[in-house]
């Protein structure tokens, strides 16, 4: 029989709602979600792969209810394993509090793997509800576009949590020596003339180690990613409202280095897991140490929309990213 491992609080999420969890191992992330946000992972996979690439690896779906279509959370859990490899999944049902859905996606943890992730939660629109919000909605989101970078760059900081080194003390710094940005950052402090400093605090951090030299790499890394990310949405037909980029890289200096060094010496490490099934073993050894991730996420409000152009919305912040990390990452 396979060995239970029972899910934990997830603590490293950045923003969003409570309620999200993870395994013990931390190489999942599950978070309650609307059956809407499923149907576009699924669709996604189905449809567009281009665009799921940049989506956390989709493992299943899990029912954080005793009984569902006759099915147990165990059985759930089992199927997902046997599917996919993953440590058992068991939710306890008394940790479901803070849930108002009985639905979860199961994903891959994007911040699993890195010695120290630092990580960023870049929300993305000018306009933030979906058609269907209601009016209330609509006026208190319009608000927050008003008042914050949404407006002309059609992005917001949400949130992030960068590693300032081990013996980091002070306002803002929790025990494991994070700097913590939350969601008042985005909102309050920064304008358009001074965002990019934003970014800069996230890339750039000598008392981690994180020097101008790795910095301005991870700049371009990111860069490049988002660049990749800017043309698949101009070349397809969808909409997101509220969505994000999830920013994650190492953020210990001296980790972040070796692992760039070892990745330099084998470029095969570079490449994006495929998600070939004939690999699955030689990923499962695939101990290589992690260097970044650059993932959208957050599709509460999402759908392919045929016929109905390409998410312009979203695009503004996209494209006002980019233009930032191009910056910092130049010489
Ligand atoms: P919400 O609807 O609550 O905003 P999100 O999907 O935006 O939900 O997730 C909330 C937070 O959880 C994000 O800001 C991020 O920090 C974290 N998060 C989301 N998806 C992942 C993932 N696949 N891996 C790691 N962290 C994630
Ligand atoms: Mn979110």
């Amino acid at each position: 029989l396979p060995t239970r491992a029972d899910l934990v609080a997830y603590q490293q999420g950045v923003a969003g709602h409570d309620g999200t969890l993870c395994d013990v191992d931390g190489e999942l992330f599950i978070k309650p979600c609307t059956p809407a946000e499923i149907a576009f992972y699924e669709s996604s996979l189905a449809t567009h792969q281009d665009f799921a690439e940049f989506m956390p690896t989709f493992l299943g779906t899990l029912t954080l209810d005793e009984q569902q279509n006759g099915q147990t959370i165990e059985e759930a859990g089992a199927a997902l394993i046997a599917k996919h490899t993953v440590p058992e999944v068991v939710v306890s049902t008394k940790s479901s509090k803070k849930i108002v859905t009985d639905q979860a996606v199961v994903l891959e943890n994007a911040a699993h793997g890195f010695v120290k992730p630092n990580i960023l939660d870049v929300k993305l629109g000018v306009r933030l509800w979906a058609d269907d919000a209601h009016q209330e909605k609509k006026i208190r989101f319009d608000k927050v576009t008003e008042e914050t970078t949404h407006k002309e760059l059609g992005f917001r900081i949400a949130g992030m949590r960068v590693w300032q080194g081990a013996k980091a003390v002070g306002k803002d710094i929790d025990a494991d020596g994070y700097k913590i940005y939350d969601k008042n950052y985005g909102r309050f402090d920064l304008h358009k003339g001074n965002v990019h400093e934003a970014f800069k605090n996230f890339i750039f951090s000598e008392l981690a180690g994180v020097d101008e030299e790795l910095g301005k790499l991870v700049a371009q890394a990111f860069y490049a990613d988002v660049c990749r990310i800017q043309e698949v949405l101009e070349s397809q037909e969808s909409v997101m409202f509220s969505s994000s980029l999830l920013f994650v890289f190492e953020g210990d200096g001296v980790a972040l280095r070796s692992a760039m060094e070892e990745a330099s010496r084998s470029p095969a490490t570079l490449q994006a897991d495929d998600g070939d099934a004939s690999s699955e073993e030689d990923e499962d050894e695939d101990t290589s140490p992690k260097i970044y991730s650059v993932k959208v996420i957050d599709f509460a409000h999402a759908e392919w929309t045929p016929g109905m152009g390409p998410d312009e919305n979203s695009l503004v912040g996209v494209r006002s990213v980019a233009n930032i990390l191009k910056d910092l990452g130049s010489v």
